[in-house]
């Protein structure tokens, strides 16, 4: 049987050039953030944990601030729009995956990518410290503690019918990549599927990935 393509795409490191999370906690955060950042990625403390402390670092009052300055640092990377028309011509559904806050990635999606198709983190800023909400919780069949659970979502797509691909660039990926039927990475991501023996084509610009899939699909018709 054809399987239906569906692509899951992260948001920060991947649609942006450069990490928002990172961006807003090098500007606003004290010092010691990077302590929580090194154990994320050391996979010491969960993401859930670990962004929640982080983003727990700032004062609610600061909200404006905050937002007025990621929206103005973020650089979406080459060839996005023309992928997004890319998967639209196709009739390739496109969700972004993202364990980016909502106060960000909404804005910086606005009118490209309907708020239907976007998972993120959510945000609370009625008390004297940003709180993240969780939405997208892990499920039972996942141990990690991910925050936005990206194996989660992915799972909901039936593995008989859709021919999964996941884009991204970091640890946050990796529980979504090791159930893809194909990677695209760049970063740290790439570390983490040689690590685990994963294939995956690397990107710089989503002009690569434009090319590698209009390629598969003249050779297999249909993945
Ligand atoms: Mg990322
Ligand atoms: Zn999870």
């Amino acid at each position: 049987m054809k399987k239906t393509g569906v692509i899951f795409c992260d948001f920060d490191g991947t649609v942006t050039e450069n990490d928002n999370i990172i961006a807003i906690m090098k500007q606003f955060a004290p010092l010691g953030w990077e302590n929580i950042k090194e154990q994320i990625l050391g996979q010491q403390i969960s993401i859930r944990e670990g962004v929640g402390k982080l983003f727990s670092l700032l004062p609610s009052s600061k909200k404006d601030e905050i937002t007025e300055f990621v929206l103005s640092q973020a650089k979406v990377r080459d060839g996005f729009h023309a992928f997004v028309d890319y998967t639209k011509e196709q009739g390739i559904p496109l969700y972004i995956v993202s364990g980016g806050i909502d106060f960000f990635v909404y804005p910086l999606l606005q009118g490209v990518i309907p708020e239907d198709h976007i998972y993120c983190n959510g945000s609370d800023f009625t008390g004297e410290s940003v709180r993240i909400l969780w939405p997208h919780a892990c499920d039972d069949a996942c141990g990690n503690d991910c925050g936005c659970c990206k194996p989660t979502i992915l799972r909901r797509f039936d593995s008989s019918k859709y021919h999964k691909i996941v884009i991204g660039d970091s640890i946050t990926d990796l529980q979504a990549a090791k159930q893809a039927d194909e990677v695209f990475a760049r970063d740290f991501l790439i570390e983490k599927c040689e690590e685990n023996n994963i294939s995956y084509t690397p990107f710089e610009t989503f002009y690569e990935i434009i090319d590698q899939l209009s390629k598969r699909r003249l050779t297999y018709e249909h993945f």
